[in-house]
């Protein structure tokens, strides 16, 4: 605009300045073309025609210029008359879009405050946007937590810087699918896994562990917009060794606890607070006897076995105590088993995840624990008992060992003494054998007890006419008690009574008893025998008009160390074992004994069955000894006194003896005395009887040798280890004079030698 104005004044200047030559005001204009008209006046003459004609063509030639200048000036007018509408138009057009344009710029003046506030509005929330990016950047880097986010296209967009350690994830990935990730977790499906939470808007969780057993738990979020729009995911790998370590643990402690409920053998159960079964070991099953119990209230159960109003009471009891129940005991009757006794004991268990508590209780079945410890009470009772009486026993025994003792010092005295006086002699004699019978009876009936209580005795048992052995017995046994001032009167069957029996053994039952019955009598009172049969069995009874027995004593007379009295002089009661011997005896032949008194001072009877033998057939056994002929015999035994008074006593019986004391004498005298019998002790210090034997066994020049043990035990495996060392003959001390003489009469003669 300002240029156009600027060419306008100058055009007009330029104008002004060509006035002199031709000019464009309609003044001069009319002059150029009076001018230019063809001028009828003629040209004087006074210049030369050519001159003029050359003047007048030049003169035509100036106005048709001119014409056409003037033409061409009209015309330019015209154009500039027009040009100048034109301008003055488009003036006006300037004018109008000049005034649009000042609108336009007011508009563009508050558009531009507008922005100037947005831009303003803008930078606030950039500043907020940074503070939040900081924010998040703080709280994410913080949070020791490794997340993913991921977009829909299953790219990584960001991470925390945990996860970097974690998932080995770098910026280089950020972009790049989540699927070409190298996880240090098996995750192959984790690309269906993130779409399935896009799809389905829902939280997945899930346990993955790495190589190294680390425990994560990954949980994968769908990643909502602000608008709403779900625009990938969030994933966030937790770190869960603790959780998974206590969960171990937790396990660990459970298993255990569960294995040690299932191993009781006691039945154990589990209540809630309303009584209701939770769970029950196998044991408690067993005893439920089938049918569900889980759910069922606790008192419902069994057909209402367990309903007991106070249990239940206690059971519900609000109390501040852990244990419920200590020791309940309830008794019950069970079918086939009878009446039980239970106890049961119930402690509550607290709960802290879920507030209500649980009961523990267990039921232990005591009837046998019960039955057993009544029993070992009494057990106990009758072992003190026993205990006692042994101690009474052994003053009762030390006290019968000493009593013969001051006799027979007497007696040895006497003898030392008497001289010739030969009736004095003989008494002392006569002392001597009841004293020494008496202590020697007296260790028999101990060694006996002892075997007996071992169950070391045998019984050689051989088919015997009973009636006979107690005629002896009576024959052995009536001039003692005559002197003793009693009668013995014997009423024996004539009829033999044949029994399967040991006679030994039978003996010791009989004598004992006659013993007895003489013991607790009176002097001038009589003793009756009498044999009987019936009723299968061969009967002995033994009668006296003595002390008697009291009634509640006769049950118990046949016990061990039990003499009826103990505080009755001692001269007079015996050990107790005697009567014990006797039962032991008779029932191992298969018999009984019992007892029978009217009461105190009114007498006793002593009734022993024996089953008779099947067939009455009876072996014939030498009566009387037969003396054998004189021998040379080897008397072997480390006790001086012993070997010298059996050796003594040999040689009194008419035999050469040689006596040794040990081993190397006793083979040394052998073989320079080539005896033909050999009494050998074996417990012997060094070589023992045993090697003695097997050593005298390899001598061929001891061929015929006869070689008898003398043994403190008499055992079965006593009489085969003598047997396998060689020994023909078994004895057990002592070996009384009868007996060693019948010994040597068994001895076989050995058969005539060549030279004989
Ligand atoms: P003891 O060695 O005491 O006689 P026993 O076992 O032979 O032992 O007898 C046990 C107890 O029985 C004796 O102490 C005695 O009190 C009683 N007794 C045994 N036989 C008779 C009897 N014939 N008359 C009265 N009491 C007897």
């Amino acid at each position: 605009l300002v240029l156009f104005e600027d060419a306008k004044l100058r055009r007009a200047a330029e104008a002004k300045a060509a006035t002199s030559t031709a000019t464009s005001s309609p003044a001069r204009k009319g002059w150029l073309r009076r001018w230019l008209e063809p001028q009828g006046a003629p040209i004087p003459e006074a210049a030369d025609d050519a001159e003029v004609a050359r003047l007048r063509q030049d003169l035509a030639s100036t106005r048709e210029y001119l014409q056409s200048v003037i033409e061409q000036q009209e015309a330019a007018n015209e154009e500039l008359r027009s040009a100048s509408e034109e301008i003055l138009s488009a003036n006006e057009e300037l004018q109008s879009t000049n005034e649009e344009l000042e609108t336009a710029k007011e508009e563009l003046q508050s558009t531009n405050e507008e922005l100037n506030t947005i831009n303003e509005q803008l930078q606030h929330r950039n500043l907020d946007l940074t503070r939040l990016n900081d924010d998040m950047t703080n709280l994410l880097g913080s949070a020791n937590v490794a997340m993913l986010s991921v977009g829909i296209d299953l790219r990584l967009r960001r991470f925390t810087p945990v996860a970097t350690r974690v998932l080995n994830v770098g910026p280089a990935d950020i972009g790049e699918p989540i699927s070409r990730m190298r996880w240090p977790f098996d995750l192959r499906d984790l690309d269906a896994l993130l779409a399935e939470v896009v799809e389905t808007v829902q939280v997945r969780e899930r346990e993955v562990h790495d190589a190294a057993g680390h425990w994560y738990e990954l949980r994968v979020h769908p990643y909502r917009t602000s608008d709403n729009r779900i625009d990938g995911t969030v994933l966030v790998f937790q770190n869960i060794d603790a959780i998974k370590s206590s969960e171990v643990a937790m396990r660990e402690s459970r298993d255990f606890s569960q294995a040690v409920v299932e191993t009781v053998r006691d039945p154990l159960i589990i209540l809630d607070a309303e009584l209701r079964v939770l769970g029950a070991n196998r044991a408690f099953h067993q005893i439920a006897g089938g049918g569900e119990i889980v759910k069922q209230r606790f008192y419902e159960i069994g057909d209402g076995r367990w309903n007991d109003p106070e249990l239940r009471r206690l059971l519900t009891e609000q109390r501040p105590e852990q244990d419920v129940l200590i020791d309940f005991e309830l008794r019950q009757e069970i079918e086939g088993q009878g009446s039980r006794v239970l106890l049961l004991n119930a402690r509550r268990i607290a709960r802290r995840d879920r507030g209500r508590e649980l009961m523990l209780l267990s039921i232990s079945d005591v009837t046998v624990r019960n039955q057993l410890a009544l029993e070992s009470r009494r057990h106990i009772d009758v072992l003190s008992e026993a205990d006692r009486r042994k101690t009474e026993f052994l003053a009762t025994l030390s006290h019968e060992l000493r009593n013969p003792l001051a006799p027979l010092r007497h007696s040895l005295e006497i003898l030392r003494l008497a001289g010739g006086d030969h009736a004095m002699a003989e008494h002392a004699h006569e002392v001597m054998e009841r004293q020494l019978q008496q202590i020697t009876r007296l260790v028999d009936d101990l060694l006996d007890v002892s075997r007996l209580t071992q169950g070391r005795i045998e019984l050689r048992r051989e088919r015997i006419d009973l009636t006979e052995t107690l005629r002896q017995i009576v024959d052995a046994h009536r001039p003692t008690l005559s002197a003793s001032g009693q009668e013995l009167v014997d009423r024996l069957t004539t009829e033999p009574l044949v029994v399967d029996a040991d006679p030994v053994r039978m003996t010791q039952v009989v004598e004992n008893l006659l013993l007895n019955a003489a013991k607790y009598s009176a002097r001038g009172t009589r003793i009756e025998l009498e044999t009987e049969s019936e009723g299968g069995d061969a009967v002995i009874r033994v009668r006296d008009s003595g002390i008697g027995i009291a009634p509640e004593m006769l049950p118990r007379i046949f016990d061990l160390f039990m003499p009826v009295d103990p505080t009755l002089d001692r001269t007079g009661a015996g050990l107790g074992i005697g009567l014990t011997l006797v039962r032991s005896l008779v029932q191992m032949h298969g018999g009984s004994v019992e007892a029978q008194s009217a009461g105190v001072g009114r007498g006793s009877e002593f009734t022993v069955r024996v089953p008779l033998a099947p067939s009455a057939h009876v072996e014939v056994r030498p009566k009387r000894i037969a003396p054998g002929r004189p021998r040379r015999i080897l008397v072997v035994d480390d006790s001086a006194d012993q070997a010298e008074s059996l050796g003594l006593l040999l040689e009194l019986i008419g035999n050469e003896v040689r006596v040794a004391q040990n081993g190397v004498d006793a083979i040394a005298a052998a073989a320079e005395f080539h005896p033909e019998v050999a009494f050998l002790d074996i417990g012997l210090p060094g070589m023992d009887g045993y090697e003695i034997a097997r050593r005298l066994r390899q001598d061929a020049g001891l061929a015929n040798l006869f070689l008898i043990a003398l043994s403190g035990y008499g055992t079965d495996e006593d009489r085969r280890r003598a047997r396998e060392a060689g020994f023909d003959l078994h004895l057990t001390k002592p070996v009384l004079p009868d007996r060693l003489r019948s010994a040597l009469a068994e001895i076989p003669e050995p058969p005539p030698t060549a030279e004989a």
